[in-house]
């Protein structure tokens, strides 16, 4: 299982991240977008960096709910929102619990990405984040379905956040800023597809 500890760990490792990538993730936005996305991620985790501190007793439901109302409140634009219900949906699956198995992963990860559609109506191949979930989810299913451990499944994860994020390089942009460049939205990998991306493998390397 992963433990509670495991994903405080993961979270602040995220906020690592974002802080070391920023500037990468902002020139990914800069080709696309404007140029502001590894600042968002950066501000709205060093905020629930700070946050989580003071609910590290509370279940892991609470901790991602905590988690998506601080991203909601801290990071503008698009993303804030976007991540903020990912992780307030995504807390229902960890409501009363101290560890979550695969199973618990996957419907976590499953209908994070339910909310993130609700709320920007994202269709696969629209060259957005939603496009390394459901990858991400996919390779969770099959690694259940073949009876992986949770090792295995979360390397197998791992590799399939890589695939989700080099994958949106070729796809024009349907939703967000992107899309108002059209055509020429295709040859850059999205911004929010690999910050999902860092999340997804900040998880594997915490637990693996
Ligand atoms: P903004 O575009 O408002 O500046 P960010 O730069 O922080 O916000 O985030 C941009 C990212 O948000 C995009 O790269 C894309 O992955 C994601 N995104 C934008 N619109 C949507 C949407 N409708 N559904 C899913 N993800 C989206
Ligand atoms: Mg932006
Ligand atoms: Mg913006």
């Amino acid at each position: 299982t992963i433990e509670k500890s495991q994903i405080l760990n993961w979270l602040n490792s995220c906020a690592d991240i974002f802080a070391k990538e920023r500037d990468y993730l902002t020139q990914l936005d800069a080709d696309i977008g404007d140029a502001d996305h590894g600042i968002n991620m950066n501000r709205g985790f060093e905020r629930v960096k700070d946050k989580i501190t003071t609910i590290e007793d509370q279940d892991i439901g609470t901790i991602f709910k905590t988690t998506g109302m601080t991203l909601l409140s801290s990071v503008g634009g698009a993303s804030g929102p976007l991540y903020g219900t990912f992780f307030i949906r995504a807390a229902a699956a960890g409501n009363g619990k101290q560890s979550i198995d695969l199973n618990d992963l996957c419907q976590i990860f499953s209908d994070g990405v339910d909310g993130v559609v609700a709320r920007g109506k994202a269709q696969p191949g629209d060259k957005t984040m939603c496009d390394v979930w459901w990858t991400v989810v996919e390779a969770l299913e099959k690694s259940k379905d073949e009876g992986q451990d949770l090792q295995q499944a979360l390397v197998a994860m791992g590799e399939a956040s890589e695939k989700g994020a080099a994958a949106t390089i070729e796809m024009q942009a349907k939703k967000g800023r992107a899309s108002y460049l059209g055509e020429r939205s295709i040859g850059h990998q999205d911004p929010g597809a690999t910050s999902s991306m860092m999340m997804v493998k900040a998880l594997r390397d915490v637990v693996v």
